[in-house]
């Protein structure tokens, strides 16, 4: 039993936002009341803090099967409870990818064993060839939550509309990666800074939101949803909210990354700050936290991935893998970045990071009522904190390290237990 003492308690799904205790017991929320005494109790004081419902992460990348090196599904909890993170949903690019019942089963029985709530995608196409669909029936049965080739963009249109057709039988959704590799070039670096600087043809805007505009069409036309994974690009934002406004069942998320910096970290931080989609201008960044703003993005998520330092560390930087570690810096970004800025209030950034991913996959998660989990994330909303190179990710390839941010993880508490403490 546990009682978290004098927090300012913010749930995103009822707007409540008072200063009052919250009891917890067995893995539920059994009251929540300005003032609860328990003898027995373990007592939190969360004076000062902010009480909130567990975060929810639809986008972590935890290398097992496969590539160990860079982060495991272990480490990989563990970043996301010191992040605050108490629900996370995998990609399936592991090695190899989870495209069968029998990776996916290997890959749910690994994450059972951690002390947070680790759910899987499976991949759309078997081995992301791009071709066969995998067993969407087998596969949910088993687990999956849901669909994706994150990193390897569907280019057969034909494909994207049998998935959807297939998804929407089975009353779940696809998630895309838009970029496509027909109107690319180098991956991870926006077109303007590659070409200016580094002289190469790079990531170019159109491959992103030509691929989207065809995607959200295909879904307008089959009435499937279709969940466009980290935007990037203000054309992007503006189609995206074209088809929503026709009716079609599209959402989007946005990584932290795209709506705090430009391509000119780059210049600074290397290959820590290249990822896929790049980061992009300031007219894209502004567009981003404008379509935050108005509900046509509804989901913040980090697009975790770590990567070993030797891989980062190369010489030619365009041989660098993309991707960067995100749990631990991810709340961070959205208080420094969007709620310090007046952008967003502190309950609409919680209810991007939490309410909204977890009513994505029904998950029973984001809230906090009596009754309801246990999964509470409480955290000093004020404080500064300069990011460090010590992670509990394995990887350490962050572009934030060495700046000052708002917030610091204080307790992350899943199934009513105690996961990370600071
Ligand atoms: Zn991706």
């Amino acid at each position: 039993m546990l009682v978290i003492k004098n927090g300012r308690v913010m749930d995103p799904k009822s707007g409540w936002d008072q200063v009052c205790d919250v009891l917890v017991d067995e893995g539920k929320i059994i009251q929540i009341a300005p003032q609860i005494d328990k003898d027995e109790a373990q007592v939190i004081d969360a004076t000062g803090l902010v009480v909130a419902p567990g975060l929810v992460d639809i986008h972590v990348h935890f290398r097992e099967p496969g590539q160990t090196h860079k982060e495991d599904i272990h480490t990989g909890a563990l970043a996301a409870a010191a992040g605050g993170f108490t629900t996370v949903v995998m990609m399936a690019n592991t090695n190899p990818t989870i495209s069968d019942v029998e990776t996916l089963e290997e890959v749910l029985q690994s994450a059972a064993k951690e002390k947070i709530n680790i759910k899987s995608v499976a991949t759309i196409t078997k081995n992301f060839n791009g071709q066969d669909l995998t067993d969407f029936k087998a596969l949910l049965d088993a687990g999956a939550v849901g669909f994706s080739d994150d990193g390897i963009p569907l280019e057969s249109s034909k494909v994207v509309k049998e998935a959807m057709e297939e998804a929407k039988k089975l009353n779940t959704f696809i998630s895309l990666h838009e970029e496509d590799p027909g109107l690319n070039g180098t991956l991870g670096f926006n077109e303007n800074i590659a070409k200016e600087h580094f002289h190469i043809c790079g990531a170019t805007g159109v491959a992103e939101y030509a691929m989207i505009a065809r995607d959200v069409m295909i879904a307008n036309a089959t009435k499937a949803h279709v969940h466009i994974q980290h935007l990037s690009k203000e054309e992007s934002v503006k189609v995206v909210e074209f088809a929503q406004n026709l009716g079609a069942n599209v959402t989007a998320e946005v990584a932290p990354q795209h709506f705090s910096k430009t391509e000119a970290l780059l210049l600074t931080k290397g290959s820590n700050a290249k990822m896929n989609p790049p980061l992009r201008l300031e007219s894209d960044r502004r567009a981003v936290i404008e379509g935050l703003k108005s509900g046509v993005i509804s989901v913040i998520a980090t697009d975790h991935a770590p990567h070993h330092a030797d891989e980062k560390n190369v010489e030619d930087i365009t041989k660098a893998p993309s991707g960067m570690t995100g749990l631990e810096t991810s709340l961070s970004l959205g208080l420094t970045y969007l709620v310090e800025t007046g952008e967003l209030s502190l309950m609409q950034l919680l209810e991007k990071m939490s309410y909204n991913p977890a009513k994505l996959y029904n998950f029973e998660a984001g809230y906090l009522s009596e009754n309801g989990p246990a999964d509470i994330t409480i955290f000093d909303d004020k404080a500064d904190r300069i990011v460090d190179s010590h992670f509990a990710s394995k990887a350490a390839n962050s572009p934030f390290i060495g700046e000052s941010l708002k917030g610091q993880v204080k307790y992350t508490i899943c199934n009513g237990q105690i996961v990370y403490k600071n």
